[in-house]
């Protein structure tokens, strides 16, 4: 992949840059990421922004010297002596780790400089060009942990070219501006506080704008044939042993104990508890499918350092849902998946990009033939329902493949929140049964299948794919109405209290302001609509209506208002459902 190989180049001419500039600095690690590279240093005075653009300036006349690169290897021992002798001491450490009997490679800039390498690399520094840029500073311990010397983190991105590296370094712009940390601060939504890592605290906006997506999520999931249920948090260790969590998912689990000396953990996923009511009595084929929903919350314990805003926590709920069924039936469960996951994304306003089909990995449960068709079948559905599969050798879980759909944003940016995945196992080992029509014992297949996968996360997605301004249905406020002097209090009361009545979430601002200060703050908080009520609106029965990010007023009468901005808050499925009706 030619980006890997600039921004594997990019980390080692920035490393010689810096060492060129800060002479005494030692190198360590310097990998490729996602969109860049990184590089820790090992140096006592401490890297600032400033010297940023010396080292990229540097960098560029590495470049320009366009030295060529030289692979060369050496036994183990020869790297520890020469990284020892040349004052490296956390490459010598590295290259301790690798067994004696092994011979390292190392890659030369002419004779300016070298790192132990596994390589590949491009030919001369020359090859690299100049769409990179160094974009930040951190810390980091050596080897990642916290007992070992602080390290000097800097990171860079790397492109092919001066417009690929522009259209990114915007898109870090824009990202910034949308980002839901920051948004959900200014909009008052949630906030995350040390003793809760991982843990939102829901402020009644942000909570309002979550139950509007969980009652939307209800309705759909409900015409889809689901039925909900509500299974327990804690559940005894044995049980988890049975389902096989204990042992595959244990490091993420949060256990606890009781004084009667109980192992207990609470719930990573709802599918063990879900196949407890499946078996609980007697299944007929007849009642197949049987497509089970819970939005309780999950907890799984991420490492504190990885969570992120909403994007990565520790206690979230899920739109999960599984399918029992038999085998005749997975094609068409999953095809009405895709369908209705279809219609979700268009409804919420984002653009399903892709689809991946995740298949057999090494280590897997079940026969060759069993996993061609379960494959084919997860695929042959997504056809159905008009989408194509990209296939992703090796990815899927031990006990089945999966379908994984990736969303894009209003930014480009894609992810993962979907999932369609086939599995044999679980029900085999819950023993899960159902009387077939042979009136004999038969294992149902399960789907687990979410759409948005996990909801906190799916909001952050949301919020900064709109930048916090949701459409109306969305809005945790949906209106304000703010009044221009004291004189309109009493009617701008009348007004809020009628946009309520007509199922409307709105609020009053009578504060004693400026208009154009109140309607920027309502602005700033991504108030959809700002309802403009004076003297003049109160004496005639109108209000004057601000959209956000517009400019015009649009005066028209109460009643008109109410009319109009209840059709628009009214949710797509919603809309639909009265357009048949
Ligand atoms: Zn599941």
């Amino acid at each position: 992949d030619a980006l890997e190989l600039i921004r594997h180049d990019a980390a080692h001419v920035m490393a010689q840059a810096v060492q060129e500039l800060f002479p005494g600095t030692q190198v360590t690690i310097g990998p490729v990421i996602e969109d860049g590279f990184f590089y820790d240093f090992a140096r006592e005075e401490p890297f600032s922004l400033d010297d940023l653009p010396k080292i990229e300036a540097k960098m560029k006349e590495i470049v320009d010297r366009d030295i060529p690169i030289l692979r060369e290897v050496w036994p183990r021992d020869e790297g520890v002596r020469y990284f020892n002798s040349i004052g490296e001491h956390y490459k010598a450490e590295i290259i301790e780790g690798i067994p004696q009997s092994e011979q390292i490679s190392v890659y030369k800039h002419g004779n300016q400089w070298m790192d132990l390498c596994r390589g590949p690399h491009l030919r001369s520094t020359g090859a690299l060009g100049k769409a990179f840029k160094l974009t930040k500073l951190a810390g980091a311990y050596w080897r990642g942990d916290h007992r070992n010397p602080m390290l000097q983190r800097i990171y860079g991105t790397a492109w092919r070219n001066e417009a690929e590296l522009d259209a990114h370094l915007k898109r870090i712009e824009e990202a910034e501006k949308r980002d839901h940390r920051k948004l959900g601060q200014s909009m008052d939504l949630f906030h995350i506080q040390e003793e809760g890592k991982g843990m939102i605290f829901w402020h009644p906006k942000g909570w309002t704008l979550y139950r509007t997506m969980l009652a939307y999520m209800r309705r759909r999931i409900e015409g889809a044939g689901y039925v909900e249920v509500k299974t327990p948090q804690i559940l005894d260790k044995s049980f988890w042993e049975r389902s096989g969590h204990w042992e595959k998912f244990h490091d993420s689990m949060f256990i606890c104990e009781t004084e009667e000396g109980e192992t207990l953990a609470v719930k990573p996923m709802n599918c063990p508890g879900h196949v407890q009511i499946f078996n609980h009595g007697l299944r007929s084929y007849r009642e197949l499918p049987i497509r089970m929903a819970e939005f309780e919350g999950l907890h799984r314990c991420e490492s504190s350092g990885s969570t992120h805003g909403l994007l990565r926590v520790r206690q979230m709920a899920q739109d999960d849902a599984h399918i029992f069924c038999t085998d005749d039936q997975i094609v068409s469960e999953s095809k009405a998946f895709v369908d209705l996951l279809n219609s979700v994304y268009a409804d919420l306003g984002v653009e399903l990009h892709s689809v991946k089909l995740a298949l057999r990995p090494e280590k897997r449960f079940g026969t060759d033939a069993q996993w061609t068709i379960a494959e084919d079948k997860l695929e042959e559905a997504a056809n159905l329902a008009g989408v194509q599969v990209e296939r992703l050798p090796n990815e899927g879980a031990f006990y089945g493949p999966k379908l994984e759909f990736h969303l894009r944003d209003a930014i480009g940016r894609t992810w993962q929140c979907g999932t369609l995945q086939l599995d044999y196992v679980l029900p085999e080992r819950l023993d899960a049964n159902y009387i077939g029509e042979d009136g004999a014992k038969h294992r149902p297949v399960m789907l687990h299948r979410a759409i948005c996968g996990s909801m906190e996360r799916f909001i952050g997605v949301l919020i900064e794919h709109y930048a916090g301004a949701f459409p109306l249905w969305l809005a945790p406020v949906q209106a304000v109405v703010a009044t221009i002097t004291s004189d309109a209090d009493d009617y701008g009361q009348q007004v809020v209290n009628k946009l309520k009545a007509a199922g409307l979430r709105a609020e009053l601002d009578v504060r004693n302001e400026k208009i154009n200060y109140k309607v920027r703050e309502h602005s700033l908080a991504k108030v959809p609509v700002i309802v403009v009520v004076g003297r003049r609106e109160a004496e005639n029965g109108q209000v004057a209506l601000r959209r956000l990010g517009g400019e015009a007023q649009q005066v028209v009468s109460l009643e008109e208002a109410i009319a109009t901005l209840t059709r628009e808050a009214t949710p797509p499925d919603l809309v639909r459902e009265t357009a048949t009706a």
